[in-house]
């Protein structure tokens, strides 16, 4: 700590999951759109966050906190370089400014941000702080769940948290726990060690809800971990699989306290990623066709409503366009289920044709695979103008506004009511529907683009929730989807691999 002053933290992170199955590449657009701030603005954008955990602390212990810049893309595709060395070069700008007159780095990342030509941009930019300020320096950053840790994260960390929900609910807690060990470290109460236990190991995103099925187990095991005085933290990565990088795979990750209890750390790290390996088999996604699916909505009782049907291969949330058009050619080719029935449809060209037409006008209309057409076909619908909509609105989850461009409600087959959308509508929670005049708790049946995130919001009024076995590039039959950067061997992709590291027993 420098002198009698008190400590200073400085602040900076970069938030994005890449998709790589997904059409197109990112600009840093996705992030002003969305959340891209410096200095003052990284609080004054931070609401529910893990900034707002970390804020907590700091006052509570009396340490400044020095924001720098703060970026949120949700999800898309791979980003040009130029989107990425953007927000590298503003944190190495501020780090460098305040290199000399900071005790501690907290960096709130993401942890699954590649562009073009950097598989790994969070490890690279962990590496060029890490080369500004020297070895003594504590940094700790936070991940999401669904990151990706590789070495060179690991080189460059005194600390890591991850979140410990999904849904994720806990951005505050994961802040709070990650500048309690930069305080401590500081202080030097601590001295924080990370170590970490890589597996070959990689899961489809609807087994990871931590409110049931495997996952709950295994939070359970991090949070038994971390009542040992000698553990500072203990995480779980379970990456989005939708990103063809190399070193994919599940991370267990401790932050011991000193060397004397690394070779102990390291031994309850490999306990638990055992466990997780033995688990693998329970976190297999079973998703219904189609066909399947929607015969067992039809021979349901009259009362027994809503479904609600994910056709999560299309999820918006994990960097799909919202453009998949299977289900709505379906629906339009059997005789009509009993209405209304919800579907989203991002589909600029068609969202304003609704809109020059005005509430209550007929019109045909050309609709969908307007971004992803190598996985979709449009369709020709009689359609008629129900709603429009447009200006952001706040969600719950991702906590911040949505900004889904112009939208319009069409109705289409006497029962089919279709969200068009100029930008992707993410259905996490029910805010994108009821923003545009359309109740979900109301509806027979609500298609849902998303991978497991929304069951949180869902399962409270859904008859039966049904995950459908659908095209996308959020397919959850990973070894279906072209990966081609994959460290190998890697389960599910090599079913017969049967160690979960090299030299495990
Ligand atoms: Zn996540």
């Amino acid at each position: 700590m420098r002198g009698a002053n008190r400590p200073r933290v400085l602040v900076a992170g970069m938030q994005y999951e890449v998709n790589s199955f997904t059409a197109g590449t990112g600009t840093l657009e996705i992030f002003r759109t969305r959340r891209l701030a410096e200095g003052e603005g990284v609080f004054a954008t931070s609401h529910g966050d893990e900034i707002s955990g970390a804020r907590r602390v700091a006052e509570r212990h009396g340490v400044d906190l020095v924001p720098v810049f703060i970026t949120f893309g949700g999800a898309g595709p791979v980003l040009e370089d130029e989107a990425y060395h953007y927000m590298r070069d503003r944190i190495l700008a501020g780090v460098r400014r305040e290199a000399g007159r900071i005790d501690g780095i907290y960096l709130p990342l993401h942890g699954a941000m590649a562009t073009k030509s950097i598989s790994d941009a969070e490890g690279d930019l962990i590496t060029r702080i890490r080369a500004v300020v020297g070895r003594d320096m504590p940094i700790v950053a936070t991940f999401d769940m669904h990151a990706n840790f590789t070495a060179e994260m690991e080189r460059g960390l005194d600390g890591v948290v991850g979140f410990k929900t999904c849904p994720h609910v806990d951005y505050p807690e994961t802040g709070e726990a990650g500048m309690e060990i930069l305080v401590k470290a500081i202080r030097g109460e601590a001295k924080p060690i990370l170590v970490h236990r890589k597996l070959r190991m990689m899961t489809s995103a609807e087994g990871h809800d931590t409110n049931t099925g495997p996952m709950t187990e295994i939070i359970a095991l991090l949070k038994e971990a971390e009542k040992a005085p000698s553990v500072l933290a203990a995480t779980v990565i379970a990456p989005q699989p939708w990103m063809d990088v190399p070193e994919l795979g599940w991370s267990i990750i401790l932050v011991v306290d000193g060397e004397a209890v690394r070779a102990r750390g390291q031994a309850e790290a490999d306990r638990i990623a055992r466990h997780c390996w033995s688990m693998r088999e329970r976190f297999r996604s079973h998703r219904i066709p189609l066909a399947e699916a929607i015969d067992i909505v039809v021979a349901s009782a009259e009362a027994e409503r809503p479904f609600v049907l994910s056709d999560a291969s299309d999820a918006p949330s994990a960097g799909s366009f919202g453009d998949s058009t299977v289900v709505l050619k379906h629906l339009l080719a059997r005789p009509p289920l009993p209405g209304p029935l919800l579907l989203t449809l991002t589909d600029p060209e068609a969202t304003r044709t609704c809109q020059k037409a005005g509430v209550g006008a007929r019109l045909s209309l050309t609709i969908g695979a307007a971004f992803q057409p190598q996985y979709y076909e449009p369709v020709t619908v009689e359609g008629r103008v129900l709603c429009l909509a447009e200006g952001p609105y706040p969600s719950e989850l991702p906590p911040m506004h949505i900004d889904a461009g112009r939208r319009a409600v069409i109705e289409v087959a006497g029962y089919i009511q279709i969200l068009l959308s100029e930008k992707p509508v993410i259905t996490l929670d029910l805010k994108g529907y009821e923003a545009s005049g359309m109740y979900p708790r109301e509806a027979k049946t609500v298609i849902v683009k998303s991978a497991g995130q929304f069951r949180g919001f869902y399962t409270p009024f859904a008859f039966r929730i049904i995950e459908l076995d659908t095209p996308g590039p959020v397919d959850s039959q990973l070894p279906r989807l072209p990966f081609r950067n994959i460290t190998r061997p890697l389960w599910p992709f090599d079913p017969d691999l049967d160690e979960p590291w090299p030299g495990a027993d």
